[in-house]
């Protein structure tokens, strides 16, 4: 039997079309647009990619999207500067520092002088301790659409196994938080984990987030079990995500395509946090 594929392309399609009409009404209310600010320090051609991607969907979603591109050997001081005038600038809603920043700056010190209410990426540690303590705050856009996903092929994640294999900051981590929160029985492997396979074979749910190509294999899963691959790997025969595609479905009850499955969400979710964002510091309410 061949499994159901979470097209997360229309999904997220839309997702954002229901944003574009949360910013139409918060247009009316605020009597201004929400403006989210995008850094992007030096020439990365995927870095530079991610950007204009964000930039296009955030004006295609009726937001004020404002570019800062700074030169690659640009100094921590001054890059530090530009955050606290974001901080400050009633006009921004959301603040966003592309990673990865070249390596004579401390990424950890520009994430943590970003406003945490301005912190729609969600790195922040004050935002992370919110997610981890159940306060409201900001969860990093890809594990969000991931949830988002598999609420919408499952009716409910309450009780179910779930394993994420990966443990960083801005994906592992957190989606381990809001599968706890959703009241699944939550387990986190990792590259020190001793045996991968048998953790991921008891789990109904299993998100891959790793970086190694088609590392997880079809007979690894329980059968029916709901895959969500992050994963994003170019390789000679093209992008391929962590899952082995072709043998998970097969066995998979459901499961995402790499390309075509979290990847659009990321964009939608970092649009939401934008407006929830700017609906907070309006005092208007915007469907969260
Ligand atoms: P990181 O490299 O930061 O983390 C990878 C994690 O995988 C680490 O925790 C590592 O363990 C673990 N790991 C490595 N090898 C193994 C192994 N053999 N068995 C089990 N676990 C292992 O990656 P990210 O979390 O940033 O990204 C993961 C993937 O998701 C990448 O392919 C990335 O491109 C993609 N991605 C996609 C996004 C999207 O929008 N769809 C957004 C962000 C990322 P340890 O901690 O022990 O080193």
């Amino acid at each position: 039997m061949s499994a159901t594929i979470i097209d997360g392309k229309a999904f997220a399609a839309g997702l954002r079309a229901r944003i574009a009409d949360g910013v139409t009404a918060f247009r009316t209310q605020a009597g201004r647009a929400p403006g989210l600010a995008v850094v992007l320090v030096g020439e990365d051609p995927a870095s530079s990619v991610y950007v204009r991607s964000k930039g296009k969907a955030t004006r295609e979603a009726g937001m004020e999207s404002i570019e800062h591109r700074l030169p690659a050997d640009v100094s921590a001081d001054a890059l530090l500067a530009l955050v606290a005038t974001l901080n400050t600038d009633p006009a921004i809603d959301g603040i966003l520092v592309q990673l990865p920043l070249p390596r004579h700056i401390d990424e950890q010190a520009v994430i943590s002088a970003i406003d945490p209410d301005k912190d729609v990426d969600g790195f922040h540690p004050i935002n992370a301790g919110r997610l981890a303590t159940g306060l409201p705050g900001f969860v990093p856009c890809t594990p969000f659409g991931c949830v988002l996903l598999l609420k919408s092929v499952l009716p409910s994640l309450s009780g179910l196994e779930a394993v994420v294999v990966g443990r960083s900051n801005i994906v592992g981590k957190p989606m381990a938080q809001l599968l706890l929160r959703e009241s699944c029985t939550v387990t986190v492997v990792h590259s020190r984990t001793k045996d991968v396979p048998a953790h991921i074979r008891r789990a109904d749910i299993v998100v891959a987030a790793v970086g190694i190509p088609q590392m997880i294999k079809g007979d690894w899963l329980k059968p029916g079990a709901t895959v969500i691959d992050v994963g994003i790997n170019r390789t000679e025969t093209g992008l391929v995500g962590d899952v082995d595609f072709a043998s998970a479905v097969d066995v998979a009850g459901a499961i995402t395509p790499v390309p075509g499955g979290v990847g659009p969400m990321t964009i939608a979710c970092l649009l939401r946090n934008t407006l929830v964002s700017a609906g907070r510091r309006e005092g208007v309410a915007v469907d969260e």
